[in-house]
């Protein structure tokens, strides 16, 4: 078969692809996103250490030291930091690495805060390089230091800012470059979402958007989200669809597999794409080891994409193994899509949100960017 090709239904990648959305789907997801730290569901490793930090930094009267936000898109960084701008009762602007084009439009954003609020940087790994070195002086002295015109008529200029709280975004902290990442004074990993995590956030979404669902069907949807909300949040709209042409309004079980099944999403959770990436590994590398690149080339997708998006779930789903050789398919993934695994095919040893982050998982032949872990 040419790998890749389950992918081609079209709505099966938009859906659970979380990345997809961008801003625009934010947009409409704006209702959706909890306000205070109280509604803000998970995450409490990430949580429990930033209520501290925005007390102490309150009762001081000082903004909040500088924060990165990292891992896969969709797990509510974006949401995260608003709430933290909420609780320190200060204004926030969103941005993203990609947007600022010059250092001047940054410059121009960091002039405009005020004193105390919080700028956020999503994909801030993606800013190019001029934009950086500003942010070095404006994240440690709050100052911009300006040279303007050239040669022995240049004069450099130094522009005080407000004092303010950078947060930055990425889906990956090892993309950072040194002198950025050290400026954070406190860097926090997200994780994917537990299932039972997960069926708050959904039956917290259906009671605001008003959709009738059951709790078996709210289970179910929570087990099929990849252990991401804005998964979750998609899928429960989507299936809302269904019901609404198919059944008489009410989502039950049955309405909720047939309407996953007819977007391609499995029992798992495990889409188009995800299965492309595993029978690859099986079909054409008998299980693997195979490189990243090679199965980026062969399934026609970016290697990023398929590390930042993809790769997660279906390494924390212990069917997808990194090793010092490349990634390989665990014995479930040649049960799941109904293959006859070898005799020596890797049992699953990590079971489904249960990831100590193995010695497999840090060893990556082909992967040139470490990942780093922090401690808080
Ligand atoms: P990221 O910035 O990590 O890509 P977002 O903050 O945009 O993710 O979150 C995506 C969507 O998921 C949000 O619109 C929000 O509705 C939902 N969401 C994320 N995290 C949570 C959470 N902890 N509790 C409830 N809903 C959440």
């Amino acid at each position: 078969m040419e790998f890749g090709a389950e992918s081609g239904v079209p709505a099966d990648r938009r859906l659970v692809d979380p990345g997809s959305g961008g801003f625009e789907d934010e947009r409409v997801d704006t209702g959706l996103r909890p306000r205070t730290l109280g509604e803000y569901i998970g995450q409490k490793n990430v949580t429990d250490n930033l209520k501290v930090f925005i007390e102490a930094a309150k009762g001081r009267g000082e903004p909040l030291d500088h924060v990165l936000f990292y891992g896969p898109p969709g797990l509510g960084k974006t949401t995260l930091a608003s709430i933290i701008a909420a609780e320190l009762g200060v204004d926030i602007r969103i941005t993203s690495g990609p947007a600022i084009e010059r250092a001047f439009d940054l410059a121009a954003l960091l002039t405009n805060l005020k004193e105390g609020d919080v700028l956020f940087i999503d994909e801030v790994h993606r800013l190019n390089r001029t934009a950086e070195e500003i942010l070095y002086t404006a994240m440690e002295d709050y100052v911009i230091d300006m040279i303007v015109g050239k040669g022995p008529s240049a004069r450099s200029y130094r522009l005080p800012l407000p004092g303010f709280t950078l947060i930055g975004a990425t889906t990956r902290a090892g993309s950072l470059s040194a002198p950025l990442r050290d400026r954070f004074g406190v860097i926090s990993k997200f994780e994917l979402y537990t299932p039972g995590e997960l069926e708050l956030i959904v039956r917290r979404s259906a009671g605001l958007l008003g959709i009738d669902i059951d709790e078996a069907s709210q289970k179910e949807l929570s087990a099929r989200s990849r252990g991401t909300p804005r998964v979750a949040n998609r899928l429960l709209k989507r299936v809302r669809d269904f019901a609404q042409v198919l059944g008489e309004g009410r989502i039950d079980l049955e309405l909720t597999d047939k309407a996953l099944s007819a977007l391609g999403v499995d029992s798992k959770g495990l889409e188009g794409l995800d299965r492309d990436i595993l029978r690859l590994i099986i079909e054409r590398f008998g299980g693997g080891p195979v490189g990243i690149d090679t199965i980026a080339a062969s399934i026609g997708e970016e290697r990023i994409t398929i590390e930042d998006v993809y790769e997660p779930y279906l390494l924390q789903s212990g069917l997808l193994h990194r090793t010092s050789k490349g990634r390989m398919a665990s014995r479930d993934a040649w049960l799941w899509l109904g293959i006859e695994p070898p005799a020596d095919a890797k049992t699953t040893q990590t079971s489904m949100f249960d990831l100590g982050g193995g010695a497999d998982d840090a060893v990556d032949a082909d992967n040139s960017e470490i990942e780093i872990e922090y401690a808080e």
